[in-house]
């Protein structure tokens, strides 16, 4: 933890876990509920940068209304011997990380999706400029990568700046995103890592190969390569392949040993395209989540932008809670929307022929990498919102995870009645005693719990 002279607040790794709720914010910056946010990382000439400057394009904090919520955008502009233009990304993801050392400040997500609050108690004490936010970052950016040599900021809150610098930074993410398209896993000898979100998730570690960006859709092959060279001492790491052990899942020895390493034993094996058994563990930063649908046997997937409920009667919130923190969640994965253009999106699972839903503004989006025949067959929330409508959609459109129905049973050995699930439960659950021989039989059940919590009795 550090105080400096000239500002307001305190900062280090120490306010790293800092949330601002609702009632404590001041302001809110990007988020939800606006619609143009971004942030940029771009490599300079020396000459293009005056170091230590920073702007405020647009209203200041001082100049907001409290309670209110801005468009918001970031842009860092660096320079250095050293940095190359497959830096940038990586650079733009440390923002995340250093705007949530400032001591009342918070900052979620990435890319098109940052989400800002400033505390009330740090507007107090003296946060009412952007340009102190600017000045930690530009000291803490140089403290921690002597590869930048010069750095300025660009805070913009101004409405037709904003929009202006989110379509540029729209085209720039997706530029980065192609290139990496253009590389298959087999054409590489190693695998890249990431830790940067063990602050937040201990046991989590990104593999990051030429199929799959990171789950946080911000650090692709190219990016992480890029960032474990020049700072090897940093979050980024080469993962040597080692043995393919399973082409289809995408299980490879060398991911498997690195994962248990640094995630200190929790996780010993990943499937990079399952979201069974052994998926990918999930941090916090994923920008969807793909979910198992038992009464389909089919995967939904909710961005975290939607609003509402999933399919499945469930918030991307109250997944997200399950699938993140650094767990395997068997049947839930956090993954990248550029996976979905991946040729081994979900591969082992079945890929888009497994997809039963998903809301329809990202549909349209990866609209190109889903397959012709299964373009009207992928329902999204206009055409079904609940499980029990799903069923008979998915047989209108012939939707080929309905022949699994009748496979499936034979396989496990059991029927399943889709029509009506039936639950059996032990009777001690209602209070009977213990082998009372009573069991409880609930036909047609839908239990929707956000959330099961398992108590000792007494405690
Ligand atoms: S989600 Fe993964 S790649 Fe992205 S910053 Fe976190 S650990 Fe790194």
């Amino acid at each position: 933890m550090e105080a400096v002279a000239e500002l307001p607040f305190e900062m280090g790794m120490i306010y790293e876990g800092e949330r601002i709720r609702g009632p404590d914010m001041y302001v809110e910056l990007g988020g939800p509920k606006v619609k143009y946010k971004a942030e940029l990382t771009q490599s300079r000439e020396a000459s293009e940068i005056e170091d230590g400057l920073v702007k405020v394009i647009g209203p200041d904090l001082s100049e907001m209304e409290e309670g209110g919520r801005y468009n918001f955008g970031i842009l860092m502009e660096v320079a250095g011997e050293k940095i190359e233009k497959d830096l940038e990304a990586v650079l733009e993801r440390r923002i995340h990380e250093f705007c949530n050392y400032v001591e009342g400040f918070m900052h979620l997500n990435q890319r098109y999706d940052i989400w800002c609050r400033v505390g009330k108690k740090a507007y107090g004490k003296g946060l009412t400029s952007l340009k102190f936010l600017g000045m930690a970052l530009v000291k803490l950016f140089k403290a921690e990568l002597p590869i930048i040599e010069k750095i300025q900021f660009t805070f913009i809150t101004d409405e037709s700046e904003v929009v202006e610098f989110h379509s540029r930074a729209l085209e720039i993410y997706k530029a980065r995103d192609a290139r990496a398209r253009e590389l298959k896993d087999e054409d590489v000898d190693e695998f890249y890592g990431c830790v940067l979100c063990q602050s937040f998730a201990p046991t989590h570690v990104c593999t990051v190969t030429p199929t799959r960006i990171a789950l946080c859709g911000a650090i692709t092959w190219f990016d992480a390569r890029a960032a474990s060279r020049v700072d090897p001492k940093g979050p980024n790491f080469p993962i040597p392949k080692g043995d393919l052990l399973d082409e289809v899942r995408g299980e490879y020895s060398g991911i498997n040993d690195v994962t248990k390493e640094k995630s200190l034993g929790e996780v010993e094996r990943v499937y990079l395209h399952s979201i069974f058994d052994h998926p990918h563990t999930s941090c916090g930063c994923f920008e969807s989540i793909a979910f198992y649908i038992p009464e389909v046997d089919g995967i939904g997937i909710v961005p975290r932008d939607f609003q509402g409920e999933a399919v499945n009667g469930l918030a991307f919130s109250a997944m997200a809670t399950q699938a993140g923190g650094g767990k395997q969640s068997h049947g839930f994965l956090g993954m990248a929307i550029e996976y979905m253009r991946s040729p081994k999106f979900l591969q082992a699972d079945g890929g888009w022929e497994r997809i039963v839903w998903l809301p329809s503004q990202t549909k349209e989006a990866v609209l190109d990498s889903i397959p012709e025949e299964m373009r009207d067959k992928v329902l999204t929330e206009n055409d079904v919102n609940n499980i029990s409508d799903l069923k008979d959609k998915l047989i209108e459109v012939e939707h080929p995870v309905v022949n699994r129905w009748e496979e499936e049973p034979e396989e496990a050995g059991e029927e399943r009645d889709l029509e009506a699930p039936v639950m059996e439960l032990p009777g001690e659950m209602v209070g009977l005693p213990a082998g009372s021989g009573v069991r409880i039989i609930l036909e047609n059940a839908r239990i929707h719990a956000d959330r099961v919590i398992l108590k000792k009795e007494g405690k």
